[in-house]
């Protein structure tokens, strides 16, 4: 048992606090947001994600505590994680802040309280910055080095919002960057419930940091790539992407024939479909990172930065998927089902909802959004202030000229049956490709040719 201090309780500190609490180490998350530390005291989850209240109940006041208070909470703790945010800012880069404000107040922590501590880096960061710019902090703060007993890991996480519980009990890969073995095994101690088959891989820090990044790009890439295939397909005549897509995941790379009745697919190929894009705190962030990295380096990515040109051209290809089945959109109202980035979420961060609501209310239309946990958008969004939210999906629909499914929330697939019962054929613009066409009478999605 380990006694940990994690400092931002977000997605990834939430989580690994309460999952950590839950594998038996005694834990603390820091927050400067002091609401989110008051519900988590209280037990209460403040963010949307299956499982995680559970573990909450059942570890707060016992093996979880949340404070605002880091010097409190790292003084108490032997390995301190550091999980903040890391936004990016308008050129791609990252910005740092919140991560070097963390580390320096981690290493002062640890001067007031010198005893051997691990400094674990869970935030992600460009490839070299704790070695550069994160471990130095840290040593200049405590006034301690390595060899004084004060180690800096990195140790990158690879939990999906939606299922981050799971993933981070039952990990496809615990990856840890450290300076040597033993500090790395320090690490990977913390972890030493899970089960034993989980590959664990110690590298270097920068390595590590890297695998986090090149993990995320190819994810992109595969989404990017089936997002391009897709338009090809909306332009040729009784083409489609979901069958054409069928047929590439068959592929043996990307299949094996597990016996005669069935085929096992890799996970990947639900990445090799066609959408609306990539969206969420991760893709998007991290991909402009590695572009403005490789600009830094004088090592141009013409690959990643191709990835996220396609990615913002999706909003316009929805728009023009909901234009052809209305005609035009002036004064037509569109129902846009869907605000999270991903069903299981309630985190709007770079949703692909946002570019085309403002797309659709541009182009003159009214706009109505229907999401089944997301109840409101972040301050600030002023020009899309005329969105309307709508809690029942039935209303959302009632009068809607047209229907534009966003997001993949296993609800929408009653949509058909729903439309039937209430005697209603708005043109169904199917951004997922997630519902039965034989259903929909004014069926059209993306990647779809039209019939000769
Ligand atoms: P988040 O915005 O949900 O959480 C960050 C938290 O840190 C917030 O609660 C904020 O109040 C707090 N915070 C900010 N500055 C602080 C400070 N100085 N002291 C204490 N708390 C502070 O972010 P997130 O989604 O959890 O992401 C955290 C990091 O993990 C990012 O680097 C992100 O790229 C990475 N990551 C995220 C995911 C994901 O799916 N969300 C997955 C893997 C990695």
């Amino acid at each position: 048992m380990s006694r940990v201090a994690i400092v931002g309780a977000g997605y990834v500190g939430l989580v690994t606090g309460a999952c950590l609490a839950e594998l038996g180490h005694e834990v603390t998350v820091v927050d400067i947001d002091a609401n989110r530390v008051e519900q988590i005291s209280r037990g209460k989850c403040p963010i949307h994600e299956p499982g995680l209240p559970e573990l909450i109940k059942r570890n707060a006041n016992h093996r979880l505590h949340a404070t605002t208070n880091l010097r409190e909470a790292v003084c108490a703790a032997d390995v301190t994680f550091i999980a903040v945010g890391t936004p990016s800012h308008i050129d791609g880069a990252i910005d740092l802040t919140a991560a070097k404000a963390s580390a320096a107040a981690v290493g002062a922590a640890i001067r007031a309280n010198p005893k051997d501590h691990v400094v674990v880096i869970k935030s992600t960061v460009v490839p070299g910055t704790t070695d550069r710019v994160l471990a130095p902090l840290v040593a200049d703060a405590s006034g301690k080095s390595a060899a004084e007993g004060i180690v800096v890991a990195v140790n990158p996480e690879f939990l999906t919002e939606g299922r981050a519980v799971r993933d981070f009990l039952e990990p496809d890969r615990i990856v840890v960057g450290a300076l040597d073995q033993p500090s790395a095994e320090r690490v990977l101690a913390l972890y030493g419930a899970l089960p034993p088959g989980v590959p664990r891989l110690h590298t270097t820090r920068t390595t590590a940091e890297m695998i986090k990044y090149a993990s995320n790009a190819l994810l992109a890439t595969a989404i990017s790539f089936a997002n391009e295939i897709a338009d090809l397909c909306a332009s040729l005549p009784d083409a489609d992407v979901v069958e054409v897509m069928n047929g590439v995941h068959l592929s043996g790379y990307l299949s094996r024939l597990e016996d005669r009745n069935g085929t096992a697919l890799a996970p990947l190929t639900s990445y090799l479909e066609a959408g609306c894009g990539f969206g969420g705190s991760c893709l998007p962030k991290d991909v402009s990172a590695l572009v403005a990295q490789g600009r830094e380096l004088g090592r141009p990515t013409p690959l990643l930065s191709a990835v996220l040109d396609v990615n913002a051209r999706r909003a316009d290809e929805l728009v023009r998927v909901v234009e052809e089945g209305l005609g035009s959109l002036e004064n037509a109202s569109v129902t846009v089902l869907g605000l999270a980035f991903k069903p299981d979420t309630d985190d709007v961060r770079e949703t692909p909802a946002l570019p085309v609501i403002r797309r659709l209310i541009g182009a003159g239309a009214r706009v109505t959004a229907h999401d089944p946990v997301v109840r409101a958008l972040p301050d600030g969004l002023g020009d899309v202030s005329d969105l309307k939210l709508v809690e029942s999906l039935e209303s959302a629909v009632a009068r809607a000229d047209a229907v534009l499914v966003v997001t993949r929330w296993p609800q929408y697939e009653e949509l058909p049956a729903l439309l039937v019962r209430i005697g209603r054929s708005p043109v169904i613009a199917d951004g997922r490709r997630m519902l039965d066409k034989s259903g929909v009478e004014r069926y059209n999605g993306i990647g779809l040719g039209r019939e000769r």
